[in-house]
Parts: structure tokens; sequence; C-alpha cells
């Protein structure tokens, strides 16, 4: 509605000066025209009155003249008339054609309020989530008479969960509005290998805890971008591979070169996801209805709309094929040096 109100403006601001340039236009218009006409006039006129006339032919003259300006005075209507419908039909396209440049000047501007929006209030849940929840734990503590220590350990214990969930949404919010700024980071030559060893053994006590096994094929290979948002990148692939993998299951990470990309895939046995939730994975907290649901794996998400952030940041492309209960592939493809 508001943004209604903001297009008509727009469009009553764009209107107002291609009339006022319409205006002015016909302005002109009708004095060059009006004076040439004039001109014509005295021109022809002026001649007569030149040669010698007796008083029947001035008498003629004069019906002459009378007849001219009449007829000039109907030309000038005549213009008049002309140039009003010529600005009327300028007004009737300018308002159009303004309300569609309004709205396409606007839109993005739109868009950009109600994703805004969105995302505010997709925040707030989760924020309000575990609040919520520990609000609720200490209410219900609080009116025991009788509370012992365990029970407080336990609410101390279930606190510090939220606490932790609480800590790891702000962290994600954090790094998410860091790469949403199209942060200009310093770009240099880095080996893809070194990168993906690192967020691999950075994940790999949590894969060992559910008995997963890598199959790597990684080659020395470089690439041009920043270190630290790339092992960010590939945590949150490796990770997403493991929290939707089955224990003692598979994920093979495999480096290859093709032309102008280098690209790395990131492939598990895991629950996979269905076609219609492939286009929304990367969408800030989407999350599928089998990973809120069915398999209970914490999560935001977050982390597939920072990886985008960050293969967008180094002019890359992120390519997903999946088939549910059968697993996933990410790949990411980065513009080889
Ligand atoms: P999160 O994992 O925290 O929910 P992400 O943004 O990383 O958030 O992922 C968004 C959604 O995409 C997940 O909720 C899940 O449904 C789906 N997804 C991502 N990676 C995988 C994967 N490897 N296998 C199956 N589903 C996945």
């Amino acid at each position: 509605m508001t943004f209604r109100i903001a297009y008509l403006k727009l469009t009553i601001v764009y209107v107002f000066i291609v009339m006022v340039m319409s205006i002015a236009f016909s302005v002109v218009i009708y004095q060059l025209a009006s004076n040439e006409l004039g001109k014509g006039l005295d021109r022809q006129t002026g001649y007569m009155r030149r040669l010698p006339l007796n008083d029947v032919m001035l008498m003629q003259l004069r019906d002459i003249e009378n007849e001219r300006q009449n007829s000039l005075d109907e030309s000038n209507m005549q213009l008049k008339l002309n140039l009003f419908y010529f600005n009327l039909f300028i007004l009737l396209l300018s308002g159009i054609s303004s309300y569609y440049f309004a709205k396409k000047t606007l839109k993005p501007i739109e868009d950009m309020v109600v994703s805004q929006n969105h995302f505010t209030a997709d925040a707030s849940h989760e924020l309000k989530t575990p609040l919520t929840a520990m609000r609720t734990e200490i209410e219900v503590l609080l009116r025991n008479n009788k509370i012992t220590l365990a029970d407080a350990k336990a609410l101390l214990t279930s606190n510090l969960e939220e606490i932790a969930k609480l800590e790891s949404l702000s962290n994600a919010l954090l790094k998410l509005s860091k790469y949403q700024d199209q942060v200009r980071v310093e770009f240099r030559e880095q080996n893809i290998s070194d990168i993906i060893i690192e967020a691999y053994e950075k994940l790999a006590p949590l894969a060992e805890k559910r008995d997963i096994k890598f199959n790597n094929k990684i080659i020395d290979i470089n690439v041009l971008g920043d270190k630290q948002s790339l092992v960010e990148l590939f945590i949150i692939l490796i990770d997403n591979a493991i929290k939707y993998s089955p224990p003692k299951s598979l994920i093979n990470i495999s480096i290859t070169k093709e032309n102008k990309w280098i690209s790395v895939s990131i492939k598990d046995y895991g629950i996979g996801m269905k076609a219609s939730d492939i286009p929304y994975i990367f969408n800030r907290f989407y999350r599928s209805d089998s990973s809120r649901n069915k398999e209970q794996v914490n999560g935001y998400g977050l982390g597939l709309s920072i990886a985008h952030k960050i293969v967008e940041l180094h002019q890359g492309k992120i390519l997903v094929s999946s088939k549910p209960a059968k697993g996933s592939e990410f790949t990411v493809k980065l513009p080889a040096l």
C-alpha cells in the first residue's frame, strides 16, 4: 500500500516534468507560428499599401485586411486547439508511461524492503524460540517449592544449550550480514586443497562421532580468493553433508579442473532433497520439511545463503543435484586462475 502511494508520487513528479517541457515547447511553437502568420499578412498588405490606391480600392484593402485578421485569429485559435489536444495526448501518454517507469524504478527498493521485513520476522522468530524455551523452564522451576540441586543443574544445562543455539544463530546472522554487504576482501592466490583440508579437519571429529567416512580426491590447484571465506564455505557444505547423512555413511569430496573452472564437489548419500525444495534452499531461513521435522537436525536455514554469498563474492557458481533418500551433491565452481 505504502509503495502504491510512492508509485503515484513518483508518477506525478515524472508527469509534472514532462508536462512543463511539453507546455513550454507548445508556447514556443505557438509564438513562432502566429508571428510567422502575422508577418506574412503584413508583408502582403504592406505591399498593396505602397501602391497608388483610390478610395474604393482602399476600402477593399481594409476589407481584405479585416478578412485576413479574422482568418489569422481563426488559425491562431486552431493552433491553440491543436496544441491543447497535443498536450492532452502527452499528458495521457506520460501518465501511463510514468507509472510504468515509476514502478520499474521503485521495484528493486520494494523487493528489498519486503525481503528485509521477511528477514526481520524470521530472525525474530528464531531468536524468540530459545528465549521462550528458557523462560518457560525457569518459570516452571520457580513454581516448584522444593527445588533440588539436580533440578537446578538440569535447568542450567538446558539453558546453556539454548544459549549455544542463540550464539550460533547470532554468529550466522553476523556472517550473513558481512557477506550481504559485499565486503571488499583482498583476493590472493589460494591453494584450494589446503582450504578443503582445513575445513575437513575442523569437522572430522563430528564425522567420527557418527562414523562417517570420507573418500577425498583432492588435487593441488590454486584459485584467487579469500581464504577465511572459502574455508567457511566448505565448512558449511561439509557440515551439511555430515548433518544430513545417516551414521556409517560415506562422503566424497573431489576437485576437478575443466577449462575455465575449478570444481569442488561434495557428495553425500544422506536424506537428499525433494526437487520442489531445491529452488529455495539458498533462501535465508529456508529449511526443508524433512530437516525440520523428521530428522530433527539442528540448524537455522542460514548456512546455504551464506555459502551462496561467498560463491557470488568469488564470481563462482554453486550447483545442486539431489534425490530424496539417495543423497545430495553440491558443486562449487570457481574461476580458474
Ligand atoms: P540448515 O542446514 O541450518 O538447515 P542450510 O542453509 O545449510 O541450513 O540448508 C538449508 C536446507 O537445505 C536444509 O535445511 C536442508 O533441508 C537442505 N540441505 C542442505 N544441505 C543438504 C544436504 N547435504 N542433504 C540434504 N539436505 C540438505
